[in-house]
C-alpha cells in the first residue's frame, strides 16, 4: 500500500513513513493510492464483533507490511483501553429514525481520543523498532493537546511538549493537559493567544537545523493515520443501523474536515453510506463553498463550539483532489491561489463532485443552544454545542430520506458545561474516571512568545 501527495511532487511513502511525516514536503496530505474495498459478505460479517475487531479488519489493508497480525491487534487492544464504554462508540436514538453516535467516552472525552490513542501506539511501535526518539510539539485551543497528551504519556520513545495560550483555555482543558505526572509530558503554557502558538510551532519546523535535532514530528489532524483510526466507527454504526443492506447517513459537526473526510472513505471501501452531511458553527467556510462554489476565508468568530471555529479547512484539500479525479497539479494551483488572495473557485467539475457526495448546513450561536434546549426536552439526552450543530442540520434533512440518519456527538457535554447549563439548566458532571480532576497537582512551564527561548526549553526538558 502506497501513499500519494494531494499535489502530485511529493515521493511515494508507505504507511509508517506517511505517517511519520505528516505533511508531504510539496506541501500535501497523504492519501492512499488506492482505497481497498469491502465487500458485501466482509461487511455482513462484521455484524456482531467488538469495535477492536472491527478496527482490526477495516484498517489492515491500508496498512501494507508495516504490522504483522498480531501486533496490530495488540496495538488496537491498547488504545481502546482507557475507553470508559465497552463498545467504545455507542449509539443511541434520538427521535425517529435518528441516532446519536457517541465518539466522547475516550480518556478526553472528545472523538480525538480514537484517533491519538491509535496514532501513539502506532508511532511507539515503529520508532521502538528502528531505535529512533522523536519530539512531537503541537499547538491546541483545548481538544487536541490533551488528546495528545493522554495518547503519548509514558511511552519511551517520544517526548510531547503542547503549546497551548495562557489564561485561554477552560479549567478542564487546561487540567486535562497539566496534571499528567510521566516525565515526557510537557504542558507549556504560552503568553500570547492561539494564532501565537501556532506561529511559534510554524518556526519551530521551519527551523530545519532544529527540527533534525530534537527529531520534530507532528501529529495535527492532517496526518493520514488520524483519517484511519476514524473511519472505524462509520462501520460499526452503519452495521448495527444494517448495513450492508441497508444504506445509512451521517451529520458530522466539522472544522478541519478530517472525521467527515473519514466517512468518504468508508464510503468507498463499500460501505452504503447514502449521504454524509457537514455541519458547520457560524464559521461556515465549507457550507458557503459548497454553496456558491466559492471556497472563501474569512476571519474567525469565536463561538460556543470551539472546537469548530476555523478559518480554512485543511483536510478539505483531500476531497478536492478525490473530486478534480486526483489531479495534483490541479490541487497545488488552487491552494496556491488559496494562500495567495484568500480564495478559489472550486472548478465546477469537481463542484458537482462534491455536491453529490456531501450536503451541507450551518447552525448560528441561537440555533446551536436552542438545540441544546430543544434535544433535552425532546429526549433527555444533554449535548455539546459541537454535537448540537450536528443535531440542528440533520434534523432540517431528516425527512429527505428513509435511511437512518446518524450524529455523531464529538465531544462530552461536561467539557462545555457552561453553554450546556445555561441551555439546559442541568451542569453536566464529569465521568466518574475523572471526577478527582481538580484535585490532581498541575505541572505547566510558563513560556515567553519567543522562538529562541522556545527551542531551549524543548532541548532542555525533551529525554533521550
Ligand atoms: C476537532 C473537533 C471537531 C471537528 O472535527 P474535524 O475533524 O476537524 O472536522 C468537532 N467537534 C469536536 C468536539 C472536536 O474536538
Amino acid at each position: 500500500m502506497k501513499y500519494i501527495s494531494t499535489r502530485g511532487q511529493a515521493p511515494e511513502l508507505s504507511f509508517e513513513d506517511a505517517m511519520l511525516a505528516g505533511l508531504a514536503r510539496d506541501g500535501g496530505l497523504y492519501v492512499p493510492a488506492e482505497v481497498p474495498q469491502m465487500s458485501t459478505a466482509e461487511i455482513a460479517a462484521l455484524a456482531g464483533r467488538s469495535y477492536e475487531e472491527t478496527a482490526f479488519r477495516v484498517i489492515r489493508p491500508f496498512l501494507g507490511d508495516s504490522f504483522d497480525d498480531e501486533q496490530l491487534k495488540a496495538l488496537i487492544a491498547r488504545a481502546h483501553a482507557g475507553f470508559s464504554h465497552e463498545a467504545r462508540a455507542p449509539l443511541v436514538q434520538l427521535g425517529a429514525n435518528h441516532f446519536l453516535l457517541e465518539l466522547f467516552h475516550g480518556p478526553t472525552l472528545a472523538f480525538k481520543d480514537f484517533a491519538m490513542q491509535l496514532i501513539g501506539q502506532m508511532f511507539q511501535a515503529v520508532l521502538a523498532r528502528r531505535g529512533e526518539r522523536i519530539t512531537i510539539v503541537g499547538a491546541t485551543s483545548g481538544d487536541t493537546g490533551s488528546a495528545a497528551i493522554e495518547a503519548f504519556r509514558g511511552l519511551s520513545n517520544v517526548d510531547v511538549f503542547i503549546l497551548f495560550p495562557h489564561g485561554r483555555v477552560s479549567e478542564v482543558q487546561r487540567r486535562q493537559m497539566t496534571t499528567p505526572d510521566e516525565s515526557n509530558v510537557h504542558a507549556l503554557a504560552l503568553d500570547g493567544d492561539f494564532d501565537a502558538c501556532q506561529a511559534r510551532l510554524k518556526d519551530m519546523f521551519n527551523d530545519h537545523a532544529f527540527r533534525d535535532e530534537v527529531g520534530l514530528a507532528g501529529v495535527n489532524s492532517i496526518n493520514w493515520a488520524r483519517v484511519l483510526a476514524q473511519i472505524v466507527y462509520y462501520f460499526t454504526a452503519a452495521v448495527t443501523l444494517g448495513a450492508p443492506y441497508r444504506p445509512v447517513r451521517f451529520a458530522v459537526p466539522t472544522g478541519n474536515f478530517g472525521d467527515i473526510y473519514a466517512g468518504s472513505i468508508a464510503r468507498r471501501m463499500g460501505l452504503p453510506i447514502e449521504q454524509l452531511v457537514i455541519a458547520t458553527n457560524q464559521n461556515d467556510i465549507l457550507h458557503r463553498a459548497l454553496e456558491t462554489g466559492v471556497y472563501e476565508t474569512r476571519g474567525v468568530i469565536p463561538s460556543i463550539s470551539p472546537s469548530m471555529d476555523i478559518q480554512v479547512s485543511s483536510n478539505f484539500e483531500r476531497a478536492l483532489f478525490d473530486a478534480t479525479g486526483r489531479e495534483g497539479g490541479a490541487v497545488a494551483r488552487l491552494m496556491a491561489e488559496l494562500g495567495e488572495t484568500g480564495r478559489f473557485a472550486i472548478p465546477q467539475e469537481a463542484l458537482g463532485n462534491l455536491r453529490a457526495l456531501y450536503a451541507t448546513g450551518r447552525a448560528d450561536e441561537d440555533e446551536t443552544r436552542a438545540t441544546i434546549a430543544d434535544t433535552f426536552a425532546r429526549s433527555g439526552q444533554v449535548i455539546c454545542p459541537h454535537s448540537a450543530v450536528g443535531v440542528k442540520v440533520a434534523r432540517a434533512r431528516l425527512a429527505g430520506s428513509r435511511a437512518p440518519m446518524v450524529t455523531l456527538a464529538t465531544a462530552h457535554p461536561a467539557k462545555f458545561p457552561d453553554a450546556v447549563e445555561k441551555a439546559t439548566g442541568i451542569r453536566p458532571a464529569l465521568p466518574p474516571q475523572m471526577a478527582d480532576l481538580f484535585e490532581r497537582p498541575e505541572r505547566v512551564t510558563r513560556v515567553p512568545d519567543d522562538l529562541a527561548a522556545l527551542q531551549a526549553l524543548v532541548r532542555e526538558q525533551r529525554g533521550g
